[in-house]
This record gives structure tokens, C-alpha cells and sequence, in this order.
């Protein structure tokens, strides 16, 4: 008998909280040999030898961090690690573990969290994370998930925020815009289909931008990148809040102003032809827009020879001393202060 898995729904009380734990975790292999124990006692055991030791935690909520009429479960598994990996990269280190603790609501059957807990295989798989641990408990309503994840780092290799210096150049890796515009996208398709259940939208010409959305990655390969090539950031941070908020970050944090430049922010042709349909300005988008998990980071003028004409990385502005201030320089020239939701055109 072939079993449509869709239409399966075990009720997670056959199970027990047991017997689910062992269920959803059993296919996890270690990969570390850092990891001495994984799932299965009061704590994991890690042993980390020589290193400093990153820790980050990200806590999503159904309703406000996600949408599961659009957001597949095993999407969502897969970019909920993916968040958390993306903040040990931006400190240069590398991810090894990670805990992930569930709250679901009994609409949830078995299969839902089997689904989830595939795309968190993928991301294990995929970046070599070990999961060894967690914690599952039940929610009046909707689903939680934390995740937890631990990373390495050598002590002369860490990169904090606040250790940008003037003349530095500002560096971003991919392009920016495309997650924010395919939410966009799947919100108005989310409308479409309220109103009328039997559309089929053809969403070919917005693939980019919803493959951003729905399942960003990690740049792992750029900490690897930079490390072949040498470069050693000044400070580094990962794109989840927009672009111009995050470049405050480190310009407050190293005291410091900076310089960007409009017309180098890279953009895909996806993006520059939806926000024509949307009618956005795509600079705003490319600035406010989150959830990119791009790297932005500075480096020192010496090394710009190792990065240049490289296509994962631009060059979009340089850190100047603070009392200049944190600047858009537009395509026509004009300075305009930074702001955390773009800019303020009115400054
Ligand atoms: P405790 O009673 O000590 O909290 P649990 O019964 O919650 O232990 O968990 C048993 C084991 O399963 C522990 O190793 C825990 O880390 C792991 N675990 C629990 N829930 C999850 C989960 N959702 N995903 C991965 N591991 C989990
Ligand atoms: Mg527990």
C-alpha cells in the first residue's frame, strides 16, 4: 500500500514526548568530534579544545516570525538553523551544534513536526551541524521553536562590530533586497487566494526572491572565502535587519562614520524589475529590507587588491571618523544621513 504522507496525521499523544524525541532525532549523525554527547542524557557534553567558544539563540514564533499558510514546515526547519548559523559566521567562527526546542499545539500531528525536523536534517546536513539536544513541550497555541547554536572560533581570529577604522572599506557579500521582496510577493498571493481558493499563480518570474525568503543560506562559504584569500575582516555583522541598520550598528559600535554608496549597492535584476511592478524605490528595499543573512563587513585599504573584481563581494562605501556621521551618498550626488529604516530623506 502506498501511503500519501500528506494525508497521514498522527496525533503526537501516540507517541508520547519519548518516543517523539527518539522519532525525530534518531537520523541525526555526529559529525564533530567535538560533540562527546549528543540527544539522549540530562545534558550534551562538547569538548572544545584550544578555541573560543560562540553561542548564539534565535526564538521564532508562529504569527510573527513566520507564516505557515505560505512558509512550507520544512522550510521553515531549514531557515530557522540557517538564522542561527549565519550569527556565529559573522563573528569569522565556525558552527558545529546546535539545540533546537519545540512548544506545539496538538493541531500539529507527527507528520508536521517530521516535516520540520527534515528541513533541520537538511541545514545539519548541508552546513555539518550536529544537533544534540533540545527541549519539546506542548503550546496552547501555535508553534515555537528555539534554536540554539554553538560554533569555534581561534582567540586572533575573532571579529567583533566595534573595530571598524576610518578609511576602511565596507564590504557586503550577495545582493540585497530580494528576501523582503519575496515576502511581498507571497503576502499578495496569500490575498489572491483568500479570495479565491482555485487560482493558480504563476510565481516563475519571482523565483529568486522567493527562494531568498523561503530558503536563505548561511555565507559559511564567505568566512572560508576570506580565510583563502587571506583577509582578515575589521569588524563583521550578518544582514538580518537591513542593510543601513546594521551598518549603524557598527559605525556606533567602532565609533565611527561611513560613507555608502547608492549606486554600488548590488542588486539582482529580479529585484530591480519587481519593485518597477511594486512601485518601490529599490534603494529603501535594499536598505530596509531583512532576513538577507548577507555578511557586511570592513576591511583595511591593503587588502582591497585580494578582494577585487571578486563576484561575491562589493564594495559599496567606506567608514570615515565619526564626526562626519553614517551617509547615503545618492546616485545625484546628494549626502543623506543613514537611518535605521533607510534613510531620513528630511534630514
Ligand atoms: P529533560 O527532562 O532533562 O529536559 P528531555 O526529556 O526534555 O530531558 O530530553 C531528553 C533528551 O532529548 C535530551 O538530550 C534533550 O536535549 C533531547 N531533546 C529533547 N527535545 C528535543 C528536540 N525537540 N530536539 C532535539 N533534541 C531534543
Ligand atoms: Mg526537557
Amino acid at each position: 500500500m502506498i501511503e500519501d504522507k500528506n494525508q497521514a496525521r498522527t496525533s503526537l499523544s501516540e507517541l508520547g514526548e519519548f518516543g517523539l524525541i527518539n522519532h525525530l532525532t534518531k537520523n541525526f549523525k555526529m559529525q564533530h568530534k567535538s560533540t562527546i554527547k549528543g540527544v539522549g542524557d540530562d545534558a550534551a557534553v562538547l569538548n572544545i579544545e584550544n578555541k573560543q567558544v560562540l553561542v548564539t539563540t534565535d526564538l521564532l514564533i508562529e504569527g510573527v516570525h513566520f507564516d505557515l499558510s505560505y512558509m512550507p514546515l520544512k522550510h521553515l526547519g531549514y531557515k530557522a538553523v540557517i538564522v542561527n548559523l549565519s550569527d556565529i559566521y559573522a563573528m569569522n567562527g565556525t558552527a558545529s551544534q546546535i539545540t533546537v526546542s519545540i512548544a506545539v499545539s496538538n493541531r500539529f500531528p507527527v507528520e508536521a513536526l517530521e516535516e520540520l525536523y527534515e528541513g533541520i536534517f537538511l541545514a545539519c546536513k548541508t552546513y555539518k551541524i550536529d544537533l544534540v539536544g533540545g527541549d519539546t513541550t506542548s503550546s496552547t497555541k501555535g508553534l515555537l521553536i528555539n534554536i540554539t547554536a554553538i560554533g569555534e572560533v581561534n582567540k586572533e581570529d575573532v571579529v567583533y562590530r566595534n573595530s571598524a577604522k576610518p578609511n576602511d572599506l565596507l564590504v557586503v557579500s550577495g545582493d540585497l533586497g530580494a528576501a523582503y521582496l519575496g515576502l511581498q510577493v507571497l503576502e499578495r498571493e496569500k490575498k489572491v487566494f483568500e479570495v479565491n481558493p482555485n487560482s493558480q499563480p504563476d510565481l516563475s518570474e519571482y523565483s529568486y526572491l522567493i527562494e531568498r525568503q523561503l530558503k536563505p543560506e548561511a555565507r559559511k562559504d564567505i568566512i572560508k572565502l576570506l580565510k583563502d584569500l587571506e583577509v582578515k575582516p575589521t569588524a563583521m555583522i550578518d544582514i538580518s535587519d537591513g542593510l543601513s541598520s546594521e551598518i549603524l550598528h557598527i559605525c556606533k559600535q567602532s565609533k565611527v562614520g561611513c560613507n555608502l554608496y547608492e549606486e554600488k549597492i548590488p542588486l539582482d535584476p529580479q529585484v530591480i524589475s519587481t519593485c518597477e511592478e511594486f512601485d518601490l524605490n529599490s534603494t529603501t528595499i535594499a536598505l530596509s529590507g531583512g532576513e538577507e543573512y548577507e555578511l557586511l563587513f570592513t576591511i583595511s585599504q591593503e587588502d582591497f587588491p585580494k578582494i577585487k573584481g571578486n563576484p561575491h563581494l562589493t564594495v559599496i562605501g567606506h567608514i570615515t571618523d565619526e564626526s562626519l556621521g553614517a551617509n547615503l551618498v545618492t546616485r545625484a550626488g546628494q549626502q543623506i544621513k543613514l537611518t535605521a529604516q533607510g534613510w531620513n530623506a528630511l534630514s
